[in-house]
């Protein structure tokens, strides 16, 4: 549909609102703006489409633990508002227990565990998960928590072979991790896990 130059206008004053940017920074250049800002106005584009999904690829990584918080908890606000559903693709588990209704942890490229995040991180299955969230740091000097070290070298994703290709890597392997390929299964509760153990 055609818009005026006043409508797009209007359309752009909108969209920073509801993103939470002053009006007086309309024109300003990215330079001026800091990380939390820019990445607004990265969310304000993505609304001006009116969309019924948004890929969030690392949307907070870059930021200060402050703004990242301000940054989830618009991007939350604006799900119920406007009942968008989010593909977050992260590093950081932290955010994704505090953001995400289901998970998929991915392994070079495949999806090795799924399930709900309550789940996921309550009764993680798949040895790489669990090395993963072992990894995560407490705020809490006295927490005791045992991390699970990843050793072995990174498989190449060029022709990959048809095993685990987490088997370079994993303690648990066998030799039938080396001969093919885990499927992913359900175990119950929506608990997807691929591992030749389970
Ligand atoms: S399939 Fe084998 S190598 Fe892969 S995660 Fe499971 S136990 Fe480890």
């Amino acid at each position: 549909m055609h818009k005026t130059k006043a409508e797009k206008k209007a359309h752009v004053e909108k969209l920073m609102e509801i993103v939470g940017l002053a009006p007086r920074l309309a024109n300003v250049y990215p330079h001026e703006l800091d990380g939390g800002r820019r990445q607004r106005i990265g969310i304000a584009r993505a609304l001006a489409l009116d969309p019924k999904l948004i890929v969030c690829d690392e949307p907070v990584s870059a930021l200060d633990v402050s703004i990242q918080a301000q940054v989830l908890n618009l991007l939350r606000e604006l799900q119920k508002e406007y009942n968008i559903a989010y593909i977050f693709i992260t590093h950081d588990l932290s955010v994704v227990n505090h953001f995400s209704d289901d998970i998929a942890v991915m392994y070079l490229g495949q999806i090795v565990e799924k399930a709900p995040s309550k789940e996921l991180f309550n009764n993680p299955v798949h040895p790489y998960t669990k090395a993963l969230l072992s990894a995560i740091p407490i705020p809490d000097p006295d927490a005791q928590v045992e991390q699970i070290p990843l050793k072995g070298e990174i498989s190449s994703p060029i022709n990959m072979a048809r095993d685990c290709h987490f088997a370079a890597r994993c303690p648990y392997a066998t030799e039938v991790c080396h001969a093919s390929t885990p499927e992913l299964v359900n175990r119950g509760d929506e608990h997807f896990v691929a591992c030749h153990l389970f």
